[in-house]
């Protein structure tokens, strides 16, 4: 039996009765989105995780990446699922329907990329990438580099790259020093940059890098950035991959987690680049991609609570150990109370945030396709609001739910055979890259509450509020009703203290930031249990299948709301004691 198991039944109840995928497809250019065709694509993506992707994940974290005469180089065997994946079409699922993409919502993207992710997060990075850069492209690029370049991104013949970070610059992109000299129509760019995903790497012929730099004599700081795009291989006069182009890998880290993915120091050494967008316009070319890219990232800490969650159970199932009240014998530990406690809470988490983001993922697709102007721009800054939500809180979740799937396994979890120590190390990487979690905090309380006076996020809390308040449960879910109500009252009263108390002193919004998104998180994650036990209850009244699956769903509710819930009034309880004690030593008191 294969190692995972993409949870459809689960997806396909988000997608349809959460997410509206309905609603979506009657937008134009979404109409061959129908609730058969998405089944169908889940299923057939299902299956190539769990027999052609979930394999090479043990492979690629023993086997790692290394360089030979300057190539690096990742296990064969990522190289042949990458193969599979490239002839199954399916790096194109969202991609432009111009170039060879499928143009379906990305919702549907997001369901799948999550099996992608759940399968081997180390060889989901590069499609996930890839997926990034042509869609960068495909927003900044001028007709002639579309044409050359779109193409083949789309299609996975060839990957992308995100190049920012360098030594001195890493959440403060600002200092960014590569620099770019223009040469007649291209650009030579040179510098060093550290970190980058699959940097380079022998599953494809080409690597096109997306590169932040600064051209010469451009302004100091942010606004002197420009992007571009600078291929490993310049294409030839056929439009393949030509000559190499100055850019080189230097070397490969060696990591925590994450280690079939290559991380790459790269040279840039006078190679061509194409500006991408206008000059010194960069880091907001680089924004355009950055909700996709932030709601990917985030997806990870659900992908890889999901895996380890898989693996834990059967686990639970497995081990004897112990005796339990009103059991004959020896039982297996999913009989133990404990172990209970365990496994709800990795379930009904990841059923929350799964909610939340696929949610989240519709919302991006309302915004760019809703033609009604006014509407649209309510569904763009609803996606803004959510945005860091959704990776700062779902990542920072995801840690804690591999560490609790470790701990099911109790001695054996720690041992590397086991498996549970990979997902438990592969996971640690999600809160850092794309944005840490102190810099989604940052963003969602200075630019996203702050910047608009509170205004999205009121918008938001009144669809919360509205929602309790209509909701008629009856008996068996009153308590999750109560218990959401009060959550959303208290989430409104932490907004409210951080707008009436900011301008009091200038640390108190970062020092309380962090909490804030958690408290969001946990509240919008017990919205959607609210609405999918709703959901679920309807379902039951009719009858019909799955009775099973709904009457789950009114459990996991009750238990979010009784048992996870609870943690969003102490996040709650410690904005409204203010900063002072987070900022009340000195330096040298340390
Ligand atoms: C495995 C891996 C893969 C990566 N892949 C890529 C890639 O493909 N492309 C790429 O360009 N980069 C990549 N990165 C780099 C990654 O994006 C950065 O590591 C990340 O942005 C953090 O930057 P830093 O490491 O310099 O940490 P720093 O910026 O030095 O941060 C250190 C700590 O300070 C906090 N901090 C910093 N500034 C602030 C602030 N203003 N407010 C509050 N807290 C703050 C941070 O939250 C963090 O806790 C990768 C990194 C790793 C480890």
């Amino acid at each position: 039996m294969s190692e995972y198991r993409a949870p459809v039944t689960e997806m396909l109840f988000v997608i349809n009765e959460l997410a509206g995928l309905e609603e979506l497809s009657r937008y134009s250019g979404f109409e061959e989105a129908t609730p058969d065709l998405v089944e169908a694509i889940l299923g057939e993506a299902a299956q190539l995780a769990s027999e052609v992707i979930a394999p090479t994940n043990r492979i690629g974290d023993a086997t790692g990446t290394r360089i030979e005469d300057g190539q690096v180089r990742v296990a064969p065997e990522f190289s042949d699922a990458y193969r599979q994946f490239v002839e199954g079409g399916w790096a194109g699922l969202a991609g432009h329907p111009e170039h060879g993409g499928q143009g379906l919502p990305f919702l549907i993207n997001i369901a799948v990329e999550e099996m992608w992710q759940s399968a081997n997060l180390a060889w989901s990075l590069c499609p996930l990438l890839t997926q990034g850069a042509a869609h960068a492209l495909e927003a900044h690029g001028s007709d002639q580099l579309r044409t050359e370049y779109s193409p083949k991104l789309t299609s996975g013949e060839w990957t992308g790259t995100m190049n920012l970070s360098e030594p001195q610059a890493g959440s403060d992109l600002a200092a960014i020093r590569t620099l770019a000299v223009p040469e007649g129509d291209h650009f030579r760019v040179s510098g060093q940059k550290i970190f980058i995903t699959y940097g380079d790497h022998d599953m494809t012929d080409n690597v096109i890098h997306l590169v932040l730099a600064r051209i010469k004599d451009a302004p100091e700081g942010a606004k002197g950035l420009s992007l571009f795009l600078v291929p490993k291989r310049l294409p030839d006069a056929d439009g393949n991959a030509g000559d190499l182009n100055g850019v080189n890998p230097v070397s490969v880290e060696h990591k925590l987690g994450i280690n079939g993915s290559p991380t790459c120091v790269l040279s840039f050494e006078n190679a061509v680049g194409f500006l991408l967008g206008a000059e010194n316009n960069g880091l907001a070319c680089m924004f355009t991609m950055m909700n996709h890219a932030r709601l990917n990232v985030g997806l990870e800490g659900i992908s890889i609570a999901e895996r380890a969650y898989q693996r834990a159970l059967g686990h639970a199932r497995d081990r004897v150990q112990g005796n339990a009240a009103g059991h004959e014998g020896r039982v297996t530990i999913i009989h133990h109370p404990d172990v209970r406690r365990m496994l709800m809470t990795i379930k009904a988490e990841i059923e929350a945030m799964r909610a939340v983001a696929y949610v989240t993922a519709a919302v991006l697709d309302r915004a760019g396709h809703e033609p009604d102007s006014k509407l649209r721009a309510a569904y763009q800054a609803r996606l803004e609001l959510m945005t860091p939500v959704v990776k700062g809180w779902i990542t920072e979740s995801g840690q804690q739910l591999t560490s609790i799937a470790l701990q099911i396994h109790g001695g054996t979890g720690y041992i590397e055979e086991a498996g549970a120590a990979q997902h438990y190390r592969d996971a640690r990487i999600a809160t850092i890259y794309e944005g840490t979690t102190g810099i989604q905090a940052n963003d969602l309380v200075g630019r996203k509450i702050i910047g608009d006076g509170g205004a999205a996020l009121t918008v938001l809390l009144d669809e919360m509020g509205q929602f309790g308040e209509q909701w008629n449960p009856g008996d068996e879910l009153a308590t999750v009703r109560d218990a959401y109500v009060a959550a959303v009252n208290e989430l409104r009263e932490s907004a409210a203290w951080l707008l009436a108390n900011y301008k009091r002193d200038a640390t108190i919004a970062g020092a309380v930031s962090f909490h804030l998104l958690m408290q969001m998180g946990l509240v919008a994650g017990a919205w959607q249990m609210a609405r999918a036990a709703d959901r679920a209850a309807d379902k039951l009244a009719q009858g019909g299948q799955d009775k099973e699956f709904y009457s789950a769903k009114l459990v996991t509710a009750r238990f979010y709301t009784e048992q996870i819930l609870p943690r969003a009034s102490a996040h709650g309880s410690a904005i409204r004691s203010g900063g002072e004690s987070t900022m009340g030593l000195g330096e040298e008191q340390f």
